[in-house]
């Protein structure tokens, strides 16, 4: 045993057929899904890296780049597995703008994930580390947010908004709705429309 295989710890797995196809063909597809790491030079890449292939013996795969790290791999300096603050904040912009646009939608996690290639774990991970909360936390803000303004500025019935909005149901819509403001819809466009002493004439 080579000295720069001290601190290794051998730990991760073999990989898959389909790793196996990804890493074989530098499948950028799945930088997001995984990092593999080789035994014997004790670099670790993502999928996409254009190094030469290793041998698939000497392979081991890790879910991403830090538990790698932990098992004493060192980032490979041609695919640089570790840098990438820039890409997963413009890949959650893309997803907030997403839904920003689309909140009405059914927009689910896995749904997310598909259309934006990852694991709906690590999207989860990433996007509420970037955007400061989960995708369906973001999902429901946006969509009371934009329902707020209908009650404030429209006379829209409840059961429009809820459906406007992307909430299924007009019960689903009020009870998030509470949630998050602390009054149902109606109050809220009956308190927030008019002043609060004009309300017993109602
Ligand atoms: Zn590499």
């Amino acid at each position: 045993m080579g000295v720069d295989n001290r601190n290794r710890t051998y730990a991760g797995d073999a990989p898959d057929e389909e790793q196996w196809t990804a890493i074989v063909g530098n499948d950028a597809a799945y930088n997001d899904r995984f990092r593999y790491a080789v035994m014997t030079t004790g670099i670790f890449c993502r999928p996409s890296c254009r190094s030469r292939a290793p041998k698939r013996e000497n392979v081991r795969i890790f879910a991403d780049s830090e538990p790698a790290l932990g098992a004493g791999y060192r980032p490979c300096k041609r695919c640089r597995p570790t840098d990438r603050k820039l890409p997963d904040a413009e890949w959650v912009g893309q997803m907030t703008a997403f839904i920003d646009r689309c909140y009405y939608e059914p927009i689910t996690l896995d749904r997310l994930a598909e259309l934006y290639r990852g694991s709906p774990y690590h999207l989860h991970r990433i996007f509420k580390r970037i955007a400061g909360v989960t995708p369906v936390e973001y999902v429901q803000r946006t969509r009371i947010a934009r329902a707020t303004e209908l009650l404030e500025t429209t006379s829209m019935p409840m059961a429009e908004i809820a459906d406007a909005v992307g909430f299924g149901s007009v019960p689903y819509f009020i009870t998030v709705f509470k949630q998050r403001t602390g009054t149902t819809p109606s109050e809220f466009r009956r308190l927030g429309r008019r002043p609060a002493y004009e309300e017993v004439s109602e």
